[in-house]
């Protein structure tokens, strides 16, 4: 058997240098590489493995659910869930030695898991310290320490952590971190007053733990840095001395002759303006590229090609030229394209496209466009 026709290459040896390399800048803080979302659609527990052989102490996940993932892939590492409803199985978290982060009102559901499991439950308090998701305000912070030092006393809980997530660190200019971060040190001053005895104190995400020394604490959570990716506008990947870890690749399904006046894909709303080649690409928005995302780059034979026409369920075409449009001779298309290697976006190594063109043609972020691409897609790991 061939490669798969279609296929999302992970490249291993990519996330292991990544996280080598922001553990180093991290450090002495601990490194939890945040593997949810299926590592942002790299496959979690591929990458799971490999970031805690690249150095990671901790991994994290969004969901409790996630993290058994990992503990039944027989991940023994510390591990970390911080979004919670009243179905959460907590009791399998306690059971399966799965750290918790807790805002307030799964206390008691936790607490009760202990009691059941017979087992103390280790949890992160969570402090809102500016952006309004998940997290005790302020206001309720007294209380849930107080609450929250109570079960420990009474030996079903341990309060190993206090930890938030900064709302703009993205954009290093504004000064709203700062605040996040005055916020953030006076809770963890609260919570030890109180009495916790705190392992680790964690705040910064990608973005603060390369642009905020001062947001490291005990501890980075760090997700989008591990796939490769930049969250900065200003600076890509490769500046960050980061690799991209995914490249989306297909096979040109068909090479078609066309003439002028031509109108491609549904509603019609590109019409070719002279004869020319169009190139059926394989990919559509049931695989994960957005629908929106018409111009995104297409790289065939060392030429990159922008999608036109609306992007289908199952495909998208691109118009590869009637007379050398980009450089590329339209006598080679015909034969040479069908087949050829279709590039959507990979480490732009070779010139090729970035996922970060994709996000800018479909008007979102790079985390979006890896994480949506679907399991329909199989993922080849290199
Ligand atoms: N911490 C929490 C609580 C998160 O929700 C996330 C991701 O959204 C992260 C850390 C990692 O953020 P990033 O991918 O920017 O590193």
């Amino acid at each position: 058997m061939g490669a798969p026709e279609r296929q999302a290459i992970i490249d291993l040896p990519a996330i292991f240098h990544n996280v080598a390399t922001l553990k180093a800048m991290a450090a002495p803080a601990k490194f939890m590489a945040v593997v949810k979302a299926d590592g942002y659609g790299h496959g979690m527990i591929p990458v799971a493995r490999t970031a805690l052989a690249a150095g990671a102490n901790w991994l994290g996940t969004a969901h409790v659910s996630e993290a058994l993932s990992l503990r039944a892939a027989g991940i023994g590492a510390p591990l970390m869930a911080w979004l919670h409803t009243p179905s959460t199985d907590f009791g399998a978290a306690v059971a399966q030695g799965i750290d918790l982060g807790c805002s307030g009102w799964e206390l008691d559901h936790i607490a009760a898991a202990a009691r059941e499991q017979e087992h103390p439950a280790r949890i992160h308090l969570k402090i809102d310290t500016g952006l309004g998701r998940n997290g005790s305000t302020m206001a309720d912070w007294d209380l849930l320490v107080a609450r929250a030092i109570a079960y420990q006393d009474d030996g079903l809980l341990r309060v190993v952590g206090v930890f938030s997530h900064l709302a703009v660190a993205d954009e290093p200019h504004r000064p709203e971190t700062d605040a996040q971060l005055q916020c953030f040190r006076e809770a963890v001053a609260i919570a030890e007053d109180a009495g916790a005895d705190l392992q680790v104190r964690h705040i910064a995400n990608t973005p603060a733990t390369l642009s905020r020394p001062d947001s490291h604490f005990d501890m980075v959570r760090v997700g989008l840095g591990i796939y490769g990716l930049s969250p900065f506008h200003d600076q890509s990947a490769a500046e960050l001395g980061l690799i991209p870890a995914m490249t989306l690749v297909t096979r040109v399904a068909m090479c078609k002759d066309v003439p002028a006046g031509q109108g491609v894909s549904y509603g019609l709303h590109y019409v070719t303006d002279a004869p020319t080649t169009l190139g059926l690409i394989p990919l559509g928005y049931a695989d994960g590229v957005p629908r929106v995302a018409t111009g995104g780059p297409v790289r065939v034979n060392g030429i990159t090609y922008p999608v036109v026409g609306r992007i289908a369920m199952d495909q998208m075409v691109i118009d590869l030229g009637p007379t050398g449009r980009d450089g590329f001779s339209a006598a080679e298309v015909p034969g040479s394209a069908l087949g050829a290697a279709a590039v959507l976006f990979g480490n732009g190594h070779d010139g090729g496209p970035l996922v970060e063109r994709w996000a800018e043609a479909a008007g979102t972020i790079n985390y979006e466009v890896v994480t949506r691409i679907s399991g329909r897609v199989p993922r080849t790991y290199i």
